[in-house]
């Protein structure tokens, strides 16, 4: 792992990138979340993001966020779940993560209220993912059937409540690239917002990473999720504890 100075360093300059942006989009720095995805990298490595205060990690493995969470549960971070889930995971990630970013089908949707129903009593907090390019293989639900899965969360009866939108749009080096994917996301919100439904209240953004958050904050990302530009290169993929 590099040097707490290094991450300290980095952590600083993105702090203050995300605050430039918001500045630069006349919104307050107080509504953007920067989340860092700490995927890959040591516990070591988020044991200084934490003393450094910084509290919201991100993780894209259901086993490699259970580890870190027993690793780090003094620490109280806390933990957002970034990656594809997989129904016979939802136990490792249900009552650990704050948030779920990536509710994409009506089956998970199922699989997490139904696990929420034994074990977190005041229901999992998620955001429905939204594959806004339309990719083929990419994970996130299609934009047409975005309502449909609203109405399945709000039919739990509260075990799930969906709290916003998040995506990933194509990966290209132009941030510029991301920005027309950002509207959208933002405008399916704002569509869905207008039609009424328990335990789906949508004001949150997930939008934005290491090369396109500034144009994620100017389209109205609320949670930025920043992995590389926090935490430097990614040592290993996946379950690196
Ligand atoms: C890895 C990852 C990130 C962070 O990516 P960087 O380019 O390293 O900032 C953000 N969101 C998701 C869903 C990820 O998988």
């Amino acid at each position: 792992m590099e040097s707490v100075a290094e991450l300290a360093g980095r952590l600083a300059a993105v702090r203050a990138a995300v605050q430039a942006a918001c500045v630069r989009a006349g919104r307050d720095p107080a509504s953007v979340t920067l989340v860092a995805v700490s995927k890959g990298q040591p516990v070591a490595a988020l044991a200084a993001a934490l003393s450094l205060g910084q509290r919201d990690l991100g993780e894209n493995y259901a086993q490699e966020l259970r580890d870190k969470a027993r690793a780090l549960a003094a620490q109280g971070p806390r933990w957002h779940f970034v990656g594809t889930l997989q129904r016979n995971k939802v136990h490792l990630v249900v009552g650990t993560a704050t948030l779920i970013h990536t509710v994409d089908s009506v089956p998970l949707a199922e699989a997490l209220a139904a696990r929420a129903r034994r074990v977190l009593p005041g229901g999992q907090a998620c955001l429905v993912e939204v594959n806004v390019a339309a990719e083929a293989h990419k994970g996130g639900c299609p934009p047409e059937q975005l309502g449909t899965l609203l109405d399945a969360i709000s039919a739990q009866g509260g075990a799930l409540r969906c709290l916003g939108l998040m995506c990933i749009p194509p990966p290209c080096s132009d941030p510029e690239a991301s920005r027309p994917h950002f509207r959208q996301l933002r405008a399916l919100l704002e569509a869905e917002r207008s039609r009424q439904r328990p335990h789906v209240e949508l004001n949150e953004l997930s939008m934005g990473m290491s090369r396109d958050f500034a144009v994620a904050i100017e389209e109205g990302a609320t949670l930025v999720r920043i992995g590389t530009a926090v935490f430097g290169p990614r040592p290993h993929k996946g379950n690196m504890v």
